[in-house]
């Protein structure tokens, strides 16, 4: 078919208006910077410069939240989506994906979702998008945005979920090379060789080693690794985004500072300094320098004044404790462990125990605890491990309880009551189909039913948490979690503040500047706000949404109305609670902390 040059010139015109027209006259471009692991209160303009500028001359985000559980790819999937978790399913960094185990090399009843070939399988098992919704890249591809996310294997993959074969979004993270899980494009492989830089990014060597019970772990922050992704991002996709002349997205998700937090060595089996040491703080800088150079960068190719920069984290964090006085599993003793202290798997240890049933790993293995095993990465509780009971799936500072027999109304009480029983527990929620029990809350006030594909958890476990006693509880918080760092080490995923207050800031054409915003935000807002500055369209399958940001927005109003509330559950028979202070704003529920008073940073009764 033949057409005239004017016909052409105005189907050109017509795309460049659904493309361009939103708001503004020109296309706007939007980087989200991900610093893992970033606690609100550590940054400051000595600690992070480049951080610290963007809050202070942008939208400083002063009442931000992660979502929970506090881990990585659950807060992934909300930026991915604009959903909250009761949605997206993705309840934990490790799920139950039952009632049959996925298939070898896992064969395990449990799936990882930092792990590319993992979120394959998920794809697999799950009606071939295990969020169940489409991603914000994904709407941004369809209206014709370059589209890339880059940095750490997990998150990075469940930024474009169904389009990691290179075809799409150009993905790229720390596993490229010996992952077989992301495919690049072979021009985005030539470009990085053209540009002067190794074809992969530098694994992490043996100087990052996290140590073990008797040997401290790094004094390295990921400076290398993270420089590599640093040169990707400035001397190859922006000018390529530059040169093609389209608008472009990028996520940029930096290991730093969570990676060295967690292995840091500069305090073994010490509560002090714990997450605030040398290391820590080099890894904080790390995260900012990083940011500093792709600002850099933006400028030097022009691009500045329309690109919205948006920097988050995925979630808080804290030093570990593995000491808690009463339980079982701390009595016995481990090969790897320091005596006194919890092993790995010691709430299904402490639970088999009390309720007198067998123990295996999430690969049906026997595990006996008074021959010194114990399951890491999750256990299977009941007389058949093909069959089990109750699956344990540690997330950290909270524990995924799955009941997936026709005996889980009868079973969940005397779960519960064994949970209120423990020092360790902070907070206890409830799938609402097993009804209300005495200690826990529903899991339906915090977000956690939806439309997810994935299995809903049946009991949510949220660790305790304290502070070492400095003037910031959130900057010297200290919890307990079930991982595999040492006490002294750094950890996450409790519904304690040290975890939910997450550093949230934004700069750019379409943000105020200068403004503190008053109002609740959450990691499931990013995506709203964004689609809303770009004129795009994210999908509704499920009705758990973050809100737009309105009142951070140039176009804005005023800051929405808030409600701040409090709710109890009915107390244990031995008086156990979960409170959850949580505030209302724009639709969405923000959560602040939970937990048995005096077991929760943050928390007021
Ligand atoms: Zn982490």
């Amino acid at each position: 078919m033949q057409i005239s040059k004017r016909a052409a010139a105005a189907v050109l015109l017509a795309h460049a208006l659904v493309l361009w027209t939103p708001a503004q006259a020109e296309p706007r471009n939007v980087i989200i910077f991900v610093a893992d692991g970033l606690r609100s209160h550590s940054v400051t303009a000595q600690t992070a410069p480049a951080l610290a500028e963007v809050r202070a001359k942008g939208v400083d985000f002063a009442n931000s939240h992660a979502l929970y559980p506090t881990v990585t790819t659950t807060n992934g999937s909300a930026l991915a989506t604009g959903h909250l978790i009761g949605d997206t399913g993705n309840f934990g960094n490790t799920i139950y994906v039952g009632p049959q185990p996925f298939p070898a090399p896992s064969n395990a009843l449990v799936g990882d979702f930092e792990d590319d070939a993992m979120l394959g399988l998920m794809n697999q098992h799950f009606a071939g998008n295990y969020l169940g919704e489409m991603s914000l890249l994904q709407a941004a591809r369809a209206k014709g945005y370059m589209t890339a996310a880059l940095g750490k294997e997990g998150p990075v993959g469940v930024q474009d979920i169904t389009a990691r074969d290179g075809t799409g979004t150009i993905i790229l993270d720390s596993a490229y090379g010996d992952s077989k899980g992301i495919i690049l494009a072979p021009e985005i492989a030539a470009a990085i060789k053209a540009a002067g830089l190794a074809p992969a990014p530098p694994p992490r060597g043996a100087e990052f080693n996290g140590g073990d019970f008797k040997t401290p772990g790094t004094l390295k922050a990921n400076v290398a690794q993270q420089d590599w992704f640093v040169g990707v991002a400035t001397k190859v996709l922006l000018p390529r985004f530059k040169t093609e002349g389209k608008p472009f997205v990028l996520v940029f998700w930096s290991l730093d500072p969570d990676g060295t937090q967690h292995g840091n060595g500069d305090s073994l089996n010490s509560l002090i300094p714990g997450v605030n040491g040398p290391t820590s703080r080099a890894a904080i800088r790390n995260a900012s320098n990083d940011l500093q150079a792709l600002r850099e960068a933006l400028k030097s190719q022009g691009l500045e004044g329309q690109t919205d920069i948006i920097v988050t984290a995925d979630h808080g964090f804290a030093t570990k404790s593995l000491e808690s006085p009463g339980s079982y599993a701390a009595s016995l003793t481990y090969p790897d462990v320091k005596a006194g202290f919890l092993p790995r798997g010691f709430l299904a240890i402490d639970m088999a125990k009390a309720l007198g049933v067998p123990l295996f790993t999430v690969r049906g293995d026997s595990v006996h605890p008074t021959q010194g095993e114990s399951p890491k990465g999750g256990a299977l509780l009941g007389l058949d491990p093909a069959r089990p009971d109750i699956v344990v799936v540690p997330n950290g500072g909270t524990s995924l309880l799955y009941l997936p027999q026709a005996n889980a109304k009868a079973l969940a009480p005397r779960v519960v009551d064994h949970l209120t029983r423990q020092n360790y527990v902070a907070a206890i929620f409830v799938n609402d189909a097993l009804g209300d029990i005495p200690g826990a809350l529903p899991m339906s006030k915090i977000n956690l039913i939806g439309s997810s594909r994935t299995p809903q958890p049946s009991i949510v476990v949220s660790f305790r948490s304290f502070s070492t006693g400095c003037a910031d509880p959130e900057m010297c918080g200290v919890e307990i979690a079930d991982s595999g760092q040492q006490q002294g080490q750094g950890t996450h995923g409790t519904l304690g503040r040290q975890d939910t207050h997450n550093f949230m800031a934004a700069i750019g054409p379409d943000f105020k500047a200068g403004f503190v915003d008053p109002a609740p935000v959450s990691n499931a807002d990013w995506a709203n706000t964004v689609a809303q500055i770009l004129g795009l369209k994210l999908s509704t399958n499920g009705h758990a949404i973050g809100r737009v940001m309105t009142e951070a927005l140039v176009t804005g109003g005023p800051p929405p109305a808030v409600r701040p509330f409090t709710l109890r559950s009915k107390p244990g028979a031995n008086g156990f609670v979960t409170v959850l202070n949580a505030q209302d704003a724009g639709g969405e529920t923000y959560l602040d902390a939970a937990g048995m008073p005096g077991r929760t940073i943050g928390l007021k009764p």
